[in-house]
């Protein structure tokens, strides 16, 4: 059987990675972990991470690295990542959590990954955070510029509530680009170093973005 793919999809907040993870994850059949939507997740339930978690997420700043490599270790010793393989959204986001994501690695016997470098510039992320919505319901990605969809709306797919993340708020927008720039860009240099990356421009439309991963990942992965 074929190598289970890892696969790391790097980029400014608001580059895209949600909207193109679904796409990857359906096409090669790898589990997607967002250690974002994780969070979130453990924020609605109101467990003791989620209660932890917050406070960072609503300031626009990074979850401690201890805490997050533990969640994503859990995770990736689990049975299923090992038979399908792994889509990481959202991380690594700094360069503790990428050594640590390698040692895991190699402790669970995964491949070495194949890292998305998903380029946008700064001013055009700004622009699509503040515009950005999502549903409470499917987890959808929308953008009330393209879609329309607005706060209070009804998701197209399954009817479930629409809203703004709360760290999609303009003083939050400004933290987590500070926090990008020092704190995950130098990652893109750590895979390229080693080979790793493909950079690929994510401007234009969902599927224009999505051919270019596509045609990226599929020369350096088949299929
Ligand atoms: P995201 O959905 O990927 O934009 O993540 C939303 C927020 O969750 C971030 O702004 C951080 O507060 C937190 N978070 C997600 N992934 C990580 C990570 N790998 N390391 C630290 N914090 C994270």
């Amino acid at each position: 059987m074929a190598t289970p793919p890892v696969i790391i999809l790097l980029g400014a907040p608001g580059a895209g990675k949600g909207t193109q993870a679904k796409r990857i994850v359906e096409r090669y059949g790898c589990l997607h972990v967002s250690t974002g939507d994780m969070l979130r997740g453990a924020v609605s339930a109101g467990t003791e991470l989620g209660t932890l978690a917050k406070q960072f997420m609503d300031a626009g700043e990074l979850v401690p690295d201890e805490v997050v490599i533990g969640i994503v270790r859990d995770r990736l010793a689990e049975a299923d990542v090992q038979k399908r393989g792994v889509l990481l959204d959202g991380f690594p986001r700094t360069l503790a959590q990428a050594d640590a994501l390698g040692a895991v690695l190699e402790e669970v016997s995964l491949p070495l990954p194949v890292v998305v470098d998903m380029q946008v510039s700064e001013e055009e992320v700004v622009q699509r955070l503040s515009t950005r919505r999502m549903c409470r319901g499917c987890g959808s990605i929308y953008n009330l510029s393209r879609e329309g969809l607005d706060v209070g709306d009804a998701c197209p797919k399954c009817a479930g509530e629409i809203y703004q993340r709360d760290d999609d708020r303009a003083e939050a927008i400004r933290e987590r680009m500070k926090v990008y720039n020092a704190q995950t860009a130098p990652l893109v240099e750590y895979y390229q170093s080693r080979g790793l990356i493909l950079a690929v421009c994510a401007v234009g439309s969902v599927e224009s973005v999505n051919d270019c991963v596509m045609a990226a990942l599929s020369e350096r992965l088949g299929g």
